[in-house]
């Protein structure tokens, strides 16, 4: 089947004699046994419940996984697989992160006895000098958040499998619409459902996806002990909003095309970072590995005022975290996703008071348009 077919037909499996077309929310902690020993196959709903079931099936065949597991969000599916490591492993992480991501490892993982080392994973070699004996995995990012890096995730997987490293891909940014990391060589991959894969802006949830039973064995036992699965309602949202992801991302990529277009003859724009532009340092490798470019587009202007004007202006446009939903949202990732990240390490990235992040929603590109000019009016 076709990608845009598996959205909305991604599991068979039928858990009523209804005939009702929308998989029934089954509300229920727990579930009555048939008689001693015997199951129906569901037992208690930490363990595994119909509605979330279909749901990661659904994943899985997007992902061409073996397994994925629904989480109640995405930090907590990324809490969760830092329990496959020990006291004195090392792990290595892109540079440009997810800013709670970064916050679990330096505040929670880092007391837990893991040492994390943050590379550029673009530059492959800066990459391969870090890995020492205690070194376990590799958590990739790409597109990073907000600079646009992009990892070669053939590169990074064949080295990992050289040194044994467990290869794990946030593919939030792209979704599986745009990219496949287990088909590139991943092991796992991690995704923030919130975003596009919810797709609404109203659901907070988290994924991981595995390409092999051994892994799959390791991390359902993490799963059901540590808890923090999604709800019935929420994977009966994660359902409906996935149903019109191939659709959503097309159209959202074709307005950030035209709108990191518009940003880079701006006068008061003096860098636009969208991985669709050619001039953009890894063009090649995202039209190697990915289908598409995403809709996720950082731009600096010219000062700081014109940053914070932009963001006091902006109408359709509203000021907000998150990405990926329906709604075009823009962020200032100095004061809100990187706000923890010490100052010197976010400015050499670039993060500074004139960087701003925009994720692409479906609403007129116009409108889009017509918005932004009037916030960078003089
Ligand atoms: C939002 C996000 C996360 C965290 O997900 P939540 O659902 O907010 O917990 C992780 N990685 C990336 C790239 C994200 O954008």
């Amino acid at each position: 089947m076709k990608f845009d077919t598996l959205c909305i037909h991604g599991s068979d499996t039928k858990y009523d004699s209804t005939g009702a077309i929308s998989v029934p929310i089954f509300q229920s902690a727990t579930f009555a046994h048939p008689g001693i020993g015997l199951s129906t196959g569901y037992d208690y709903s930490r363990l595994q419940n119909p509605t979330r079931e279909h749901l990661e099936k659904t994943i899985a065949r997007l992902e061409n996984g073996y397994d994925a597991m629904a989480f109640s969000s995405g930090m907590a599916a990324i809490a969760a697989l830092m329990e496959l490591f020990r006291p004195g492993d090392r792990f290595i992480a892109s540079d440009d992160l997810y800013g709670g991501s970064h916050r679990l490892f330096c505040h929670i993982s880092a007391k837990n006895g893991l040492t994390f080392d943050f590379v550029d994973t673009s530059d492959i070699s800066a990459t391969a000098a870090l890995i020492r004996p205690e070194t376990k995995a590799l958590l990739v990012e790409t597109p990073t958040n907000p600079m646009m890096q992009v990892t070669d995730l053939a590169a990074v997987s064949k080295l990992c499998r050289e040194h044994g490293l467990l290869l794990i891909v946030d593919n939030t940014f792209l979704t599986p619409y745009f990219q496949k990391p287990l088909d590139l060589g991943a092991d796992t991959v991690v995704h923030s459902g919130t975003k596009y894969l919810g797709g609404h802006n109203d659901t907070l949830a988290g994924f991981l996806v595995v390409k092999d039973a051994g892994l799959s064995e390791r991390l359902r036992f993490i799963y059901k002990t540590t808890g923090a699965c999604l709800s019935p309602f929420d994977s009966w949202l994660m359902i409906r909003g996935i149903k019109t992801l191939a659709v959503r991302m097309e159209r959202q990529q074709e307005s950030a095309m035209k709108i990191a277009q518009w940003l880079c003859k701006h006068k008061k724009i003096k860098k636009v970072y969208y991985v669709g532009l050619p001039s953009h340092p890894q063009y090649g490798i995202s039209k190697k590995q990915a289908t598409g470019f995403g809709a996720m587009i950082s731009f600096e202007t010219d000062s700081e005022k014109t940053a914070l004007d932009l963001l006091q202006r902006v109408k359709v446009i509203q000021y907000a975290e998150s990405l990926g939903g329906v709604e075009s949202l823009i962020t200032y990732p100095m004061l809100q996703t990187h706000a923890d990240i010490p100052k010197e390490v976010r400015e050499a990235k670039g993060i500074n008071e004139r960087l701003l992040r925009l994720s692409v929603g479906l609403e007129s590109s116009a409108d889009l348009i017509a918005d932004l000019e009037q916030a960078l009016r003089d």
